[in-house]
């Protein structure tokens, strides 16, 4: 059973590193979603809720502290939790915290639930917004084991489908990429009619954990293998980042270990 911890935040955004971000909001803090090789999972160590997964804090007043507030640039929202994790569809705090944002905000969410269909009349209201799925293709017993809360990678795809039917920019974000794991080419191939444009991301090995890092040891040894020999890693990125110029989509970048981006190309495959 869910640990929930009722707070009332200070502030609505604070400033961010994140790559395209100037702010974030984080309604939530945790996440039941529970991925295994979560970066947000050092978080655990300032509270004393338990396990990664196991708990979730709520800022009940976020609807009242994002009300006439206005700040220029680019806003992500969840950056150490999602957005529509199982808790949201019951509370509806995201809901509301996008009911009272500033509808000129350009916000940017991410997020691995077909729960986020559920807002689609807000999102219209939005001048500058973009709603991101998480697309990895992961089948089902290893997303059972590794990220057992998400949706299935079927429902992710149909949710990009819809938000694009009914006119909201969409990017996938391909995250995170693990060798024999990910078929890159397969998912822009199966997303690329109804996606604006792709972000990726390389697995962060080092900010993964050690019991993540024992799993993909033990059952895939050679991705690990790829991920943590240099020599190995750079052919792996090559061949991926040959794979995905030939594809014509836009891509914004490939993030590896977070701080490099490796920039890609557009949508008519020109090199940035
Ligand atoms: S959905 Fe995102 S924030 Fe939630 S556990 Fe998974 S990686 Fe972490």
């Amino acid at each position: 059973m869910i640990k929930v911890i009722k707070i009332k935040a200070k502030r609505a955004f604070n400033p961010s590193k994140i790559p395209g971000a100037k702010y974030v909001i984080n309604q939530y803090i945790g996440c039941q979603i529970a991925c295994s090789y979560c970066y947000a999972k050092f978080v655990s160590r300032w509270y004393n809720y338990g396990e990664w997964g196991d708990w979730v804090i709520v800022k009940e007043n976020m609807p009242e502290l994002v009300k006439n507030k206005y700040l220029k640039g680019k806003i992500y929202m969840s950056s150490i939790s999602d957005a529509y994790q199982p808790i949201e569809a019951k509370i509806k705090l995201t809901r509301k915290v996008l009911e009272n944002m500033n509808k000129n905000i350009e916000l940017v969410i991410l997020t691995k639930s077909s729960l986020v269909l559920r807002d689609i009349d807000i999102f219209k209201e939005f001048n500058d917004i973009e709603v991101g799925l998480t697309i990895n293709g992961f089948n089902n017993k290893i997303k059972r084991e590794i990220e057992p809360f998400s949706s299935t990678h079927n429902k992710r795809v149909e949710a990009l489908k819809n938000l694009h039917k009914n006119g909201i920019k969409t990017y996938a974000f391909i995250s995170p990429i693990i060798p024999d794991l990910v078929d890159v080419g397969n998912i822009i191939d199966e997303t690329k009619d109804f996606v604006d444009y792709y972000w990726m991301e390389l697995l962060n090995l080092k900010v993964s954990g050690k019991e993540f890092k024992n799993w993909l040891k033990q059952n895939y040894q050679s991705a690990y293998e790829i991920l943590n020999e240099k020599p190995k890693l750079e052919s792996y990125m090559e061949k991926i980042v040959d794979a995905v110029k030939r594809k014509n989509v836009n891509i914004k970048g490939i993030s590896i270990n977070y701080s490099k981006i490796v920039k890609c190309c557009d949508r008519n495959g020109n090199s940035k």
